[in-house]
């Protein structure tokens, strides 16, 4: 193949002329005034086809262009107007949100004279009959004014607990901010006037000895503009003082020819929903020169660090915050159900495993290979804690089935769980925690993988129901189903105390995803639906894919049975 060969995907608009002419057409037909062009006029998008055309707005014609992307009409063109002509529905670039969902609402049969003849005329009439007309046929969908604004990519500052508060005492202060995890990624730690986050939340989401930065903070009067300058002259203007320790940092260090510091604003704006209305805050740098002046360098973006922001994302889950789990193993199949019992929302996660990762376990563990001979009981939990920062997770590195410390310690954790989940696959395991949780009162979840992880079953006893030997008898007997299995050279032969699984990380996952989903439900804690089997038996490779039922007393069960 010659490299003057150019293999590149050509635009739609050389690959389909057909396609073209239809759109032209369409203005057309819609007596709309119809001009085409490579890029629009102010240079931008240079290589995109643009249409432009005007439509009657308060009495004047309104120049608009349509701006086709690469892949029309897979994707929907986007339609723009002078910028600054309405204060909702238009971006700050100018463009109209004229489909609630893009991705939804755009079907490769529409023209862009459609968005324009229909979309856009419908948008700007309401816009003359008046606000109230526009909010009748919106979408319940907010429109805060910081989703607009322009970020300084891979940049944020996690804003915990109790900055979200509002009303607020004071109007301005002092703040403290520490680095995260990578750069580009700051906490807010304090502001002063408002608080001081929880410090067990900031050490997790920060590594040790990370830089503090000072700053300042100062609350805006609704509404704000979305561009940085303004948002600085508006914090000016309500603390004349807010750039005083930018200020001395010039005059106690006369080579400075700047100083630059974190400013960070907070106001009101829409959401969570439509005509609702709660705190924001913007972060920005800003420099100072000597002859006074002042600019933002850039826009942090903020995510909100609570524990009711994440909630919100999961209203079903309400309520697992109060809820203990105990996860024995964390293999390929307990790993998993850690890290989803965590991103649930479980309050307390403990997790029991003696064993250490081996560098080529990864292939079907969620840890990867920089844990290579950590206890995987503590990296699970390590790295379960970033998935719910708000909750406890606490790895234990010993046997079941070992000596007295160790079945204390057992003993401890049942206790405290609202739910045991067995994934160690081993029937001696399972057995020790039958007992034991029975004791306790408390629903166990005992759950496998099969030889190549060709199949998985999940089993969920409950204190006073049926055992695990009546499940093993059944399944024995066939009265309930096992699932498929792999050959036996399935599984790698490490040593015959220690074998090691051959099979596929996602068929763990799913059978990890309905591990996790079962012992949720198990909890009765929240609002997800109830538990409707007491087994089941996935095959990832062969019919059925899925039986399951209920489990009954065995007669011939040691320890159930009567006879
Ligand atoms: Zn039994």
């Amino acid at each position: 193949v010659s490299d003057t060969v150019d293999n590149r995907r050509r635009p739609w608009y050389e690959a389909d002329p057909e396609r073209v002419a239809f759109e032209l057409k369409q203005f057309e037909d819609s007596c709309l005034p119809v001009a085409h062009r490579l890029g629009r006029s102010d240079g931008s998008n240079g290589t995109r086809f643009v249409i432009q055309t005007s439509l009657p707005f308060k009495g004047k014609e309104l120049p608009i262009d349509v701006v086709y992307p690469f892949d029309f009409p897979d994707e929907a063109p986007t339609v723009y107007g002078p910028g600054g002509l309405l204060d909702r529905h238009q971006a700050r670039g100018g463009n109209f949100c004229l489909l609630e969902d893009p991705d939804g609402d755009w079907s490769p049969g529409w023209s862009g004279a459609q968005l324009v003849h229909i979309k856009l005329r419908a948008l700007l009439e309401d816009t003359e009959a008046g606000r109230e007309v526009i909010a009748a046929g919106e979408a319940d969908m907010p429109e805060p004014v910081t989703a607009h604004m322009a970020y300084k990519p891979e940049t944020v500052v996690l804003v915990p607990s109790p900055m979200w508060a509002e009303p607020l005492a004071e109007s301005h202060g002092d703040i403290e901010l520490v680095d995260g995890y990578y750069d580009g990624q700051l906490v807010l730690t304090a502001a002063e006037g408002i608080g001081r986050a929880d410090v067990a939340l900031i050490e997790r989401m920060t590594v040790s000895r990370s830089d503090r930065h000072r700053g300042v903070w100062v609350a805006l009067p609704d509404p704000v503009s979305t561009l940085g300058a303004d948002l600085l002259a508006s914090g000016i203007e309500q603390e004349p003082a807010l750039l005083h320790r930018l200020k001395r940092q010039l005059t106690s260090n006369r080579k400075r020819r700047f100083a630059e510091g974190w400013v960070a604003f907070t106001f009101f704006e829409e959401g969570p929903r439509r005509g609702q209305h709660r705190r924001a805050w913007v972060f920005a740098r800003v420099r100072l020169d000597r002859n006074g002046d002042s600019s933002v360098e850039h826009l942090a973006r903020t995510n909100a660090l609570t524990a009711s922001e994440r909630a919100r994302r999961l209203p079903e889950l309400h309520g697992l915050g109060q809820v203990g789990a105990l996860v024995v193993g964390a293999g390929s199949l307990g790993s998993p159900v850690v890290f989803e019992l965590a991103k649930a929302g479980i309050g307390q996660v403990d997790v029991v495993d003696n064993d250490f990762l081996d560098a080529n376990n990864v292939v079907r563990h969620v840890l990867g290979t920089q844990w290579a001979g950590t206890s995987k009981a503590r990296s699970v939990a390590a790295e379960a804690r970033a998935r719910n920062p708000f909750g406890q997770v606490v790895g234990h590195h010993f046997r079941v089935g070992g000596d007295q410390d160790d079945s204390d310690n057992l003993d401890r954790l049942i206790d405290q769980a609202s739910v045991v989940i067995d994934t160690t696959g081993s029937q001696t395991v399972g057995r020790i925690l039958d007992r034991r949780c029975r004791e306790a009162g408390r629903r166990l979840v005992i759950a496998g993988l099969t030889a190549g992880s060709y199949g998985a079953e999940v089993l969920v006893l409950r204190p006073s129901g049926p055992c695990f030997l009546c499940f093993v008898f059944a399944q024995e007997d066939g009265v309930i189903p096992s699932p498929a299995t792999g050959p036996r050279s399935a599984v790698t032969p490490v040593n015959c105390s220690h074998p090691a699984f051959a099979g596929a990380g996602f068929d763990a996952t799913e059978a990890g995803a309905l591990v996790s989903r079962t012992a949720i439900q198990a909890t009765y804690a929240s609002t997800y639906p109830a538990l409707d089997f007491e087994w089941a038996i996935m095959n990832f490779r062969s019919a059925p894919r899925w039986q399951s039922g209920s489990l009954g007393r065995r007669a011939d069960c040691p320890r159930c049975g009567t006879s």
